[in-house]
């Protein structure tokens, strides 16, 4: 037999059907109502800055190509008598980057490597020097100040380094640097010790990494980082992937694409 509250709760339930939940209205915004809304859209999409950075340095660029992000790489703008094409310096920064003109690398002296795809210049304000993303790419003198506490390497990775490249922090898990080279230089990078101070691959020491790799038996992770290990060519890609599944051990290989924002289309 059912306790007598059971009985009352089914009853009341029976009588008193949960009600429908109110049926949302689509109200159009103003000045929307007969349907212009995407052409509007459209038309203020136009009016961006990323559409008037390419129609005013770009304009024979289609589409496909912009938002293809080989030709971004390729169009990367790295020296001072460039970038000040784009946009309005600082004093500051005008002479940290006429000093630091050696190309991607920077200069030897000052060690601030300097790059930036035409997209994400496009997103900077060209007139503000304390831009955001300005910022984050355009090196100033502040950063060749060092703070008491601050360190060249501060995710103690070359504690952790058994061999150049790989860093073996946790037992079954080993990150293998594989090569120095970004899109662009963000100026908060945590291995800006060697980020943009090698171009190309430093392909000279996998084989030492693969080699550590194939020795230790407890791991069972590989994470590919740099810099932005998808810069590599396909070759190379290639190559390290399949020395990697190679290995009978290695069960998991993860790429760390760290330039991926500096590609978006626009
Ligand atoms: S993309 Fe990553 S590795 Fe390259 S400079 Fe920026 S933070 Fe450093």
């Amino acid at each position: 037999m059912k306790h007598p509250l059971a009985q009352e709760r089914i009853v009341v339930e029976n009588d008193e059907p949960p009600p429908l939940a109110p049926q949302p209205q689509i109200v159009p915004f103003p000045g929307h109502e007969n349907g212009e809304y995407a052409e509007n859209v459209q038309n203020q999409l136009s009016q961006t800055p990323v559409k008037q950075f390419r129609k005013q340095f770009y304009p024979e660029i289609d589409n496909h190509t912009w938002n293809d992000w080989k030709w971004q790489f390729a169009n990367r703008i790295h020296t001072y008598p460039e970038i000040g094409k784009y946009i309005s310096l600082s004093a500051d920064e005008a002479a940290v980057l006429q000093e630091g003109d050696g190309g991607e690398q920077g200069s030897q002296q000052l060690h601030l490597p300097f790059s930036v795809t035409p997209y994400y210049l496009s997103l900077a304000d060209p007139d503000n020097f304390e831009d955001p993303i300005r910022r984050t790419v355009i090196p100033t003198s502040r950063e060749l100040i060092s703070s008491a506490g601050e360190q060249q390497d501060p995710l103690g990775e070359h504690d952790d380094s058994p061999v150049p490249g790989i860093v073996h922090r946790y037992p079954d898990r080993v990150l293998f640097l594989v090569t120095s080279s970004c899109a662009a230089y963000c100026r908060y990078c945590t291995r800006s010790r060697f980020a943009g101070g090698h171009t190309g691959s430093m392909r000279f020491h996998w084989e030492t990494g693969l080699e550590y790799i194939r020795e230790h038996k407890e791991i069972r992770d590989v994470i590919v980082s740099g810099g932005d290990p998808l810069t590599l060519t396909d070759d190379l890609i290639d190559y390290l992937l399949g020395r990697l599944f190679a290995v009978p051990h290695v069960e998991m290989v993860l790429a760390d694409k760290s330039s991926a924002s500096f590609f978006l289309r626009g």
